[in-house]
């Protein structure tokens, strides 16, 4: 798939801007500050019906304006779908063929985004909540089912974690209701990390192709979901769910006491390893980066896989933080086959070789 155009009105420093995009790679150049990375979020906003940077959504309105309002052209196999976004302080209206859709997990998927910025670069050695965020926004395009009981674990989380606290204090005496919370959490949780498992091990074969490729097979990567539940890999959802349950049963003084929810996916992280060794603890920095360039890139290859189509790729300022042979690994991979919209301060000299007929777009104050 790809972007054909897109249309902004009052989004962060573009008053209105309409732009076509090539299919191939389209590169944007320009100083600090001018407006690169906030194209590439309108763009990921467009796709994910929310920003990469930002939870709150005032922001991505220019200052002094009271409405934004995004719009593209998505080209996919089946014919070009029109996409809309606008933004108010009323909240948020996301359209599809203009119709509005009720839930944005309807919405989501219709426009696949994988992006890449140098905090990516982290993904490895970065806190688990960031590995969580990642397998939780990649799954969740691929899979509306993924999102929905994502978007359910999370409320019901939150009522949880506030009835703890309420018994902890002692306004609430009650277990029977934290019962009730317990069933239904687990329930979600078990839909959950069983496709965490099933998504995760196809990656992992991805980007153990093409980790291997990138280092002439002197590493082999591998990942391991470590669960706050000890439960085999192989476990059925059923199984999951159950152990979850017996499991709030055994932990519900200690549950009570610190007044959070101690199991479950929101506590779950993945680990990557290189030949046997854990790449957090003992790899070495361009180790790591070059981990979390393979995950990324298998990425790509999954969404292919489970949607037919392959995702466009969003890089902002990576390619300065990539040695020659990385570059030049990533370029190939997508070259012809990933539209690619790339942000840059100038294009050096091995870059500019490599890049077959990008479209430029020079940026200058929201122009
Ligand atoms: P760099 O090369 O430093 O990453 P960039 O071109 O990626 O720069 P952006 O992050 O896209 O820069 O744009 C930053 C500019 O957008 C800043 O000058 C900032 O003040 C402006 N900006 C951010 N949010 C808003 C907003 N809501 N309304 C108007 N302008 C905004
Ligand atoms: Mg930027």
């Amino acid at each position: 798939m790809y972007l054909e155009e897109l249309e902004l009105r009052n989004f962060r420093n573009y008053q209105t801007v309409a732009v076509k995009f090539s299919p191939q790679i389209n590169v944007l150049i320009g100083k600090n500050a001018q407006g690169k990375t906030n194209l590439l979020e309108a763009i990921y906003v467009l796709a994910m019906a929310r920003s990469h940077r930002t939870n709150n959504d005032r922001e991505l309105i220019s200052f002094k304006q009271k409405e934004a309002y995004l719009s593209g052209r998505v080209m996919r196999k089946l014919g070009s779908l029109p996409l809309e976004i606008s933004l108010s302080r009323k909240g948020k209206k996301a359209k599809v063929n203009h119709l509005e859709q009720a839930r944005l997990s309807q919405y989501i998927g219709n426009l696949n985004v994988i992006l890449f910025a140098p905090e990516d670069l982290s993904l490895v050695k970065g806190s688990p909540a960031i590995r969580r965020r990642f397998i939780d926004m990649e799954f969740g395009q691929i899979d509306p089912r993924y999102l929905y009981n994502l978007t359910r674990y999370r409320t019901i989380l939150k009522q949880r974690n506030n009835y703890l606290k309420q018994l902890q204090q002692k306004k609430a005496t009650d277990t029977l209701y934290l019962e009730v919370l317990s069933e239904q959490l687990a329930q979600f949780a078990g839909a959950i990390i069983v496709k965490r498992l099933e998504f995760l091990a196809e990656l992992e074969r991805y980007a153990k192709e093409i980790h291997s490729q990138i280092t002439q097979d002197k590493e082999q990567l591998a990942f391991s979901y470590e669960s706050s539940l000890k439960e085999p890999s192989e476990a059925t959802e059923n199984e999951i769910t159950e152990a979850l349950k017996k499991g709030f049963a055994d932990l519900q003084q200690k549950e009570i006491f610190q007044g959070t929810t101690l199991l479950g996916p929101h506590r779950d992280d993945v680990v990557f390893k290189i030949n046997g060794q854990n790449v957090q603890i003992y790899g070495s920095q361009g180790q790591q980066r070059t981990t979390a360039l393979s995950v990324k890139l298998a990425e790509i290859e999954l969404m292919k896989n489970k949607t037919g189509e392959y995702p466009i790729l969003l890089l902002d300022d990576v390619l300065s933080e990539l040695d020659g042979n990385r570059q030049t690994h990533l370029l190939k991979t997508i070259q012809g086959r990933v539209q690619t919209f790339l942000t840059t301060p100038g294009l050096n000299d091995i870059t500019q070789q490599l890049i077959k007929e990008p479209k430029i777009f020079h940026i200058d104050d929201g122009q």
